[in-house]
């Protein structure tokens, strides 16, 4: 019996996003209809699925853009669905990248980066500059750092979003399609980013369409179809042997 239990804590661990039975409507509208994984620390999740399938639905509820309407999630073991958790926290926890990076127009790319772990976290603001010019550098725009954002292209853009949602040191980071609103040109700088980010073992869920860079850099593939999970795989067998035929139709369509 004890052991069963050991075994358990050692699991549990390893978890960093915890989602059971997760269901989301809005209205009559069951978007999520029940959906359980886990993702362990340091992996890298690719999140795919057709066009209305429940994908960003699936990433807003587990840094509470969205409340969930029955279920559980837990980030690093702490149950963020109770009512007493504090939001706040969580999402300090939890990066969130989007399509349309949201930076703050009025700040330079700097301020952007630094807003957040001055305003929120109370870091000096010294350490926080310093920090973010370090973070400015990992994603190569060191030298942009008293720029404003309407003077970046959209990679450019993009690769600030992803340095600003860092600044709060997340456990986990979350990208909601972070280069579909990118032109072709600009995609592969924001990947590569991303890319170097998988290796540092930063937990990841990515939702995304460039099944090349799924292919290549996610750990997991997660299916998402009609707000269920479909499917749950390796890359390798999901790209090369996708076990539903809704999956098979998805990769015959765009593949
Ligand atoms: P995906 O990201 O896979 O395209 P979404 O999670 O955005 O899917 O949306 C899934 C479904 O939920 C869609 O039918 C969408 O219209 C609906 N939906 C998403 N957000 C809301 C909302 N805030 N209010 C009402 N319906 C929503
Ligand atoms: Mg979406």
């Amino acid at each position: 019996m004890y052991l069963k239990e050991d075994y358990s804590v050692a699991l549990e661990q390893d978890v960093a996003v915890h989602v059971e039975n997760l269901e989301k409507s809005f209205g009559s509208l069951k978007v999520l209809q029940g959906i359980s994984t886990q993702i362990r620390k340091g992996e890298v999740v690719a999140v795919i699925g057709p066009s209305g399938s429940g994908k960003s639905t699936f990433l807003r509820c587990i840094n509470l853009l969205e409340v969930p309407t029955a279920g559980k999630i837990y980030i690093n073991g702490t149950d963020i669905t109770s009512r007493h958790t504090d939001i706040i926290k969580i999402r300090q926890n939890v990066g969130m990248v989007f399509q349309h990076f949201n930076l703050f127009p009025h700040m330079t790319v700097l301020d952007n980066v630094t807003y957040a772990p001055i305003k929120v976290k109370h870091v000096p603001k010294d350490t926080a500059r310093e920090a973010g010019m370090e973070l400015l550098e990992k994603v190569g725009l060191a030298e942009k750092a008293k720029v404003y954002p309407s003077k970046l292209s959209g990679g450019q853009k993009q690769r600030v979003a992803i340095a600003r949602a860092l600044a709060m040191k997340p456990e986990v980071m979350l990208f909601d399609e972070p280069t579909s609103a990118l032109d072709p040109e600009m995609v592969k700088e924001v990947l590569e980013v991303m890319k170097d980010l998988a290796r540092t073992k930063i937990t990841m869920a990515i939702v995304t369409h460039e099944m090349g860079f799924a292919r290549e850099v996610a750990d997991r593939i997660l299916f998402l179809d009609g707000g269920r999970l479909a499917e749950d795989a390796s890359p390798q067998q999901f790209f090369t042997h996708p076990q539903c035929d809704r999956a098979k139709q998805f990769l015959e369509k765009i593949l």
